[in-house]
């Protein structure tokens, strides 16, 4: 685990669709977008899965016996439950996430955390990152995402719901102090009934209230959570997004601030991207065989090339190794490159799913 005085802020990105159930069906059959519609509930014993904004205007709620919704919103529509349908929209939503980092912890079918603090897409601005996902989600998939951004997984899912639905909303490093400072308690995960009316009885409403309290005194309380909940009164949370996916590659990208006029400007700064691939790949690609190298240009046109070539090495890869796929994928000598990227992808292993983290 990374020691929190030294780790670099981290860009973490929590992603929820809206409704998700309810939003395929309203895809699929348009007529249902202003009526109250519910998936699930149907029969003696069924509870509602999920309901849309205009249902939950009658205070259906999802958990809720569908029954109990019919009484409160008599002109409700219950769908039957199309798993099928929801797991592939799920999946074009995934695909989209991982487009932009390997770093996605999928949280269930409809919700992830994402952590961008690498990526170099829309100018590494994570803002910038989560409005471009919210937008390929609405064309794509044709629902709408809502997203937080933070610096980590605690207040980026406090932010995804901020301003739920179909919305946004950022806590920069700098704002994270006032803004936790003013949050209920019961806003923090894992605070359920029980413990908010424990904290309301002991005078604590906000997480400032939660400050005034010595971390001993929390835990004599609330045993083991009273040292959770003092570090999440101050925001700090270091848990790190878990990818369960085994990487088949491994890269890095630097996007120019002024373009490099030509190839050989391009050759001068692959020792030190090739120093950032290999200590990318100590993390991340350890032990692995790399199958195939590739390069990747953007012209300051914006026009992008890829070029891939098999080569099976087993220690790191050098700058000669690098060298001709670069010559041969510059194809204008003279032509301005606004980013230039290296990558290695590995043999398919076949081997079962390995955990992998960020910081380990
Ligand atoms: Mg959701």
């Amino acid at each position: 685990m990374a020691d929190n005085a030294t780790a670099p802020v981290r860009k973490i990105i929590h992603v929820d669709c809206d409704c998700f159930y309810a939003a395929v069906e309203m895809r699929d059959n348009p007529d249902l977008r202003e009526r109250p519609i519910a998936v699930g509930g149907a029969g003696r014993r069924g509870v509602i899965t999920t309901c849309n904004y205009p249902a939950r205007r009658f205070g259906v709620r999802s958990a809720m016996p569908g029954g109990e919704a019919l009484r409160l919103c008599p002109d409700l529509t219950l769908l039957p439950v199309d798993m099928p349908r929801y797991r592939a929209a799920s999946q074009q939503v995934m695909t989209i996430l991982r487009e932009l980092t390997e770093w996605v912890e999928p949280l269930s079918l409809d919700e992830a955390y994402l952590d961008v603090s690498e990526v170099t897409a829309c100018k590494g601005s994570a803002t910038l990152m989560a409005q471009y996902l919210r937008e390929r989600v609405r064309e794509e998939v044709g629902i709408t995402l809502s997203a937080g951004v933070a610096p980590n997984k605690f207040l980026a899912k406090i932010a995804s719901d901020w301003q739920k639905p179909d919305g946004l909303f950022v806590i920069r490093p700098e704002d994270v102090d006032g803004f936790v400072r003013q949050l209920p308690v019961e806003k923090i995960h894992g605070v359920g009934q029980v413990t908010a009316r424990r904290l309301h009885e002991l005078s604590i409403f906000t997480c400032d209230d939660l400050r005034q309290q010595r971390p001993e005194q929390l835990v004599e309380w609330f045993g083991k959570q009273g040292y959770r909940l003092h570090r999440l009164a101050y925001g700090e949370d270091d848990r790190p997004v878990v990818v369960t996916r085994e990487a088949k590659s491994v890269s890095v990208e630097r996007t120019f601030a002024a373009d490099l006029p030509n190839l050989q400007a391009c050759q001068a700064v692959l020792p030190s991207l090739l120093e950032e691939l290999a200590g990318r790949l100590s993390r991340r690609g350890r032990d692995k065989p790399v199958h195939k190298l590739f390069v990747k240009i953007r012209y300051s046109d914006f026009s992008t090339h890829t070029l891939e070539r098999v080569r099976a090495l087993s220690g790191p890869p050098q700058v000669d190794d690098y060298q001709p796929l670069l010559a041969a994928l510059v194809t204008d000598a003279q032509r301005p490159i606004r980013l230039l990227g290296l990558g290695v992808r590995f043999q398919a292993s076949g081997a079962p799913t390995r955990q992998l983290r960020l910081f380990d």
